[in-house]
């Protein structure tokens, strides 16, 4: 994809699967191998986890102000995720990808829909666990939610992997340093055929 200046676009990396996947241990190895990759951080009203930083994790906003992004027309695309709104700020993605730089985005199932719409270019990869058991225990091992939430996340997990197929790629998360390897080899795969190598 072109833009105005005739400089090729970066290329937009869209990143989703069901909760406990592990897209989230694939997404920080991938920035520690390709540090010019970036990011982008969304917005959400959930509360912020332990250790959760403004800005470096979340921008953590309240209900109104994500309301407000919305009608502004703020954000890329924007869902409710077990409760909470999640969003992508638009400006910041459509600047870098028009400076010809690639873009991470990490965001659930409803999210990657939209944003296909609007870049049938971009990558997309579903990362999935090996087994449900296996999803099921990563879950309960990161021990960062209540039981009742996890049981929810789960149920949705069941359901969010019948989207696979609308996807580029289905990575198998077995273990998170070759799952991350296997999207390395495809997106220099990609950048040769968008022309950027
Ligand atoms: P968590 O609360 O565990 O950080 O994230 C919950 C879910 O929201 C994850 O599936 C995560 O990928 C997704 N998510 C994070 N940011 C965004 C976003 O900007 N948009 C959408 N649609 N989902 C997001």
């Amino acid at each position: 994809m072109k833009n105005k200046s005739d400089k090729p676009q970066g290329l937009l990396l869209v990143v989703s699967g069901p909760s406990g996947a592990g897209k989230g241990t694939i997404c920080s190895l991938l920035r520690k191998e390709l540090p010019e990759l970036s990011y982008s951080v969304s917005v959400t009203t959930r509360e912020p986890r332990e250790g959760e930083v403004d800005g470096r994790d979340y921008f953590f906003k309240t209900v109104a102000q994500v309301k407000d992004m919305i009608f502004r027309g703020e954000l890329l695309e924007y869902a409710q995720v077990y409760g909470n709104y999640y969003g992508t700020p638009k400006p910041y993605v459509m600047n870098l990808l028009n400076e010809g730089k690639d873009v991470l985005l990490e965001i659930d199932i409803q999210g990657a829909l939209q944003i296909k719409k609007v870049f049938p270019d971009g990558v997309f990869i579903f990362v999935v666990p090996p087994s449900l058991e296996e999803l099921r225990a990563r879950i309960y091992k990161r021990g960062t939610d209540a039981k009742e939430v996890i049981e929810k996340r789960l149920k949705a997990a069941t359901s969010e992997l019948s989207y696979a197929s609308e996807y580029d790629y289905i990575i198998v998360n077995d273990v998170a340093e070759k799952a991350t390897k296997r999207v390395l080899t495809l997106l220099e795969a990609e950048r040769y055929r968008a022309g950027r190598t």
